[in-house]
């Protein structure tokens, strides 16, 4: 049973995960919910507002906020299934940036939150400038550990995962779906940053094939 405790209306990735039923606003129970990968505490989705292929997220199987809330131990498996979707990922789309946005997207004040469940955004990034561009940003980022998580709870941050090691921000009132307009900007992409006018659904399909032709080798090369 999803634990959706202390909100006012039913999680939208815990509807999603337990299979409870389609989430409307999310993917209207389409090719989206099929996962890319499934472990014992996360599972790799491709995300709704798929601005670049293999662009995905990592959704804990478990309801809580944000990361910053989760106990050293509970973090370090979700670090584990990361390492896992990476790898199978970085073969086909390159290397990756992998952002977590805290949470409050019910605050009167939204954190850069699509949806208050922890998750990661894996998005692929092989020439860097992504990373480069959020680095590079206003805020500034502090290599942070597993233990230092918890100094995040209850704030709005921004944490990114780059080659292995992990870097936060403490930052209040970041725009919803931020890292995806970072991305529109300095990719110069057309259309939609937002999910909800632009689900990316061309880039799925793309997703799909890429992963398809590159197990197929891996098959034929056994
Ligand atoms: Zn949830
Ligand atoms: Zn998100």
């Amino acid at each position: 049973m999803p634990d959706t405790t202390g909100q006012d209306v039913p999680c939208p990735y815990c509807n999603n995960i337990s299979g409870v039923g389609p989430a409307p606003h999310l993917s209207s129970g389409s090719d989206f919910d099929i996962p890319v990968a499934e472990f014992d505490r996360t599972v790799c989705v491709p995300t709704v507002g798929m601005l670049t292929p293999g662009y995905c997220l990592l959704v804990d199987r478990v309801h809580s906020s944000s990361y910053s809330t989760l106990s050293r131990d509970q973090f370090e498996m979700v670090v584990a299934d990361l390492r896992k979707s990476l790898n199978l990922l970085e073969p086909v789309f390159g290397p990756y940036l992998v952002v977590e946005h805290g949470f409050a997207t019910r605050r009167t004040v939204p954190h850069g939150s699509c949806i208050d469940h922890s998750h990661f955004h894996l998005i692929p990034d092989s020439c860097g400038v992504l990373t480069e561009s959020v680095l590079g940003s206003e805020l500034a980022f502090h290599k942070t550990s597993a233990g230092e998580l918890e100094n995040l709870a209850g704030h709005g941050y921004l944490l990114i995962g780059v080659d292995s090691e992990f870097y936060s921000t403490r930052f209040e009132g970041l725009p919803s779906q931020w890292i995806r307009r970072r991305l529109f900007e300095v990719r110069e992409l057309t259309g939609s940053w937002d999910w909800a006018a632009d689900v990316g659904r061309d880039n799925l399909l793309k997703t799909r094939k890429m992963l398809r032709e590159c197990s197929e080798e891996g098959n034929r090369g056994q």
